[in-house]
């Protein structure tokens, strides 16, 4: 073995197609809970069991994906697993699949309709089955309180929490919030494949597995929800969509922070972007000495500050930006044409890419090459308004390195705003009418290798009260400055 690496030499290669089984018996003791596993966790969860047995490592095109564990992401290949778990029986027991002998067991597992017929003993074996998930994880404890919420026309959800009189008041609030939150993850964004999902306290922070989470549980109600908001959207985004996690960590991070800030607006509706956080944390990021290329290896990066911005931040902000290039309405179509065409695969970047390609039409093979492997910024700017023979002449000018089309918004002395979008060539197209909320008409494309642009508007300067590119500030611009220009109703503006 190398380190925590088992290789095992085949006596005959395994051919494609065929099969072998492989029988491993081993033997383990629970450490004191490290990270996100073990037992006597900060809560006082006794077993908090994941990475806890051997694992098969996944193999694909580029050879096998043996990454020793570094208390960071997975890659694990699809499975059945079929698990029975013989503890002493004072402990509830949580896991990933459905426990096929409830009727023996109760503790508030559905019995069918069935008698409880509890086992004798001093130990009790649960036995769980779980169906196309690719890792297992259970936690156990005695005094874990166990209820349910049934998700109309969706999965069953458990919660399993250690009452204390702190933050029971706001885990018996969860499951409301839970409910609506798979109703509206399974609405927009791919129908929850699997019978039921556990939240269950345990680990350390919140990490996701199939079919159930382990959160700690010392939050109030915001921090509870929130947590569990995220890590049971990992069910589509690591779950079902199960891209290599340490490879992309942003496919994972990125696109479960870009839903779940969706959720977060539903259950807590607020004024503004909810994505806008994501853009805040980025620029910090961006504007320090550490930011690093996303498509580095989740491992590999040099801080934990950029892989974390990158993975969660930057991620979210690469789905959410590439509304102001295709449309919001399209970005959806496209996530949702990426389930259909990945769920229970292993997609990559250019799956995704091509996704959002045949939802829009456009080609997006430069937004993703510039944005995963280079740490190019994007400014774009206003350079000069100018009249001209009664229309008014625009002029913009790309600042930054990075390529985008440009929204334009241009308010007139009337009141009314008129929405205007630059395509940029590269696109060879334009983004389509009804992609967004709002109304806009198309301009000529901006050719990509110009550093600037003008255009000619149908409006006498002194009908115009302010323009801004940019106005929702859905792009990753880092110098807003250049962005708006105020006018007097009298004389252009024109930057040196
Ligand atoms: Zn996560």
């Amino acid at each position: 073995h190398l380190g925590t690496v088992l290789r095992v030499r085949l006596e005959k290669p395994i051919l494609p197609g065929r099969t072998s089984t492989f029988e491993l018996e081993f033997e383990g003791q629970v450490p004191v809970q490290i990270r996100r596993s073990g037992r006597d966790n900060a809560d006082g969860i006794a077993y908090s069991m994941t990475q806890w047995y051997p694992k098969v490592a996944a193999y694909d095109d580029r050879g096998w994906h043996a990454d020793p564990y570094v208390a960071r992401e997975f890659y694990g290949e699809w499975g059945d697993y079929d698990v029975r778990i013989t503890l002493d029986s004072s402990f509830t027991v949580a896991a990933t699949g459905v426990l096929q002998n409830a009727v023996t067991i109760g503790r508030g597992y559905d019995t069918g309709g069935k008698a409880l017929k509890e086992q004798s003993g001093e130990r009790w074996t649960w036995h769980f089955l779980a169906e196309d998930v690719h890792d297992f994880a259970w936690a156990a404890d005695p005094d874990y309180v166990h209820t349910t919420a049934q998700v109309p026309d969706g999965p069953l959800l458990h919660f399993f929490h250690q009452p204390d009189g702190a933050t029971d008041e706001a885990w018996a609030q969860l499951p409301a919030y839970m409910v609506r939150s798979f109703q509206y993850m399974s609405a927009h964004f791919g129908r929850y494949p699997w019978p039921q999902f556990s939240f269950v306290q345990g680990g350390d922070g919140g990490m996701e597995y199939p079919m159930l989470t382990l959160i700690t549980g010392g939050r109030r109600l915001g921090s509870l929800v929130g947590v569990s908001v995220h890590e049971s959207v990992h069910s589509w985004y690591y779950g079902v969509l199960a891209s290599n996690e340490g490879q992309y960590p942003w496919m994972d991070e990125g696109m479960t922070e870009y839903a779940s800030s969706k959720v977060m607006q539903q259950l807590f509706p607020r004024e503004g972007d909810p994505h806008a956080g994501a853009f805040r944390s980025y620029e910090a990021l961006a504007r320090s000495d550490r930011h690093e290329p996303m498509s580095l290896h989740a491992d590999h990066f040099s801080t934990n500050f950029a892989y974390g911005v990158t993975a969660y931040s930057k991620g979210e902000l690469m789905v959410h930006q590439l509304a102001p290039v295709i449309g919001e309405r399209t970005v959806m179509d496209g996530l949702r044409r990426y389930w259909n065409a990945c769920a229970f695969e292993h997609p990559r970047p250019v799956d995704l890419e091509r996704s959002m390609e045949k939802a829009s039409g456009l080609e997006l093979d430069w937004y993703y090459d510039e944005w995963m492997n280079t740490v190019r910024e994007l400014d774009y700017g206003i350079a000069a308004v100018m009249g001209r023979e009664g229309a008014t002449r625009i002029v913009l000018r790309r600042e930054g390195e990075m390529l985008m089309p440009v929204d334009l918004a241009v308010e007139l002395r009337s009141g009314e705003v008129q929405r205007w979008h630059v395509p940029l060539s590269l696109t060879l197209g334009a983004k389509a009418p009804g992609s967004e909320e709002f109304d806009f008409t198309v301009l000529p494309a901006w050719q990509w290798t110009d550093p600037e642009y003008a255009i000619q508007l149908p409006f006498a300067l002194g009908d115009i009260v302010r323009v801004e590119v940019d106005p929702d500030a859905r792009t990753a611009d880092l110098d807003r400055s250049n962005n708006a220009v105020v006018l007097d109703g009298a004389s252009g503006f024109a930057r040196p």
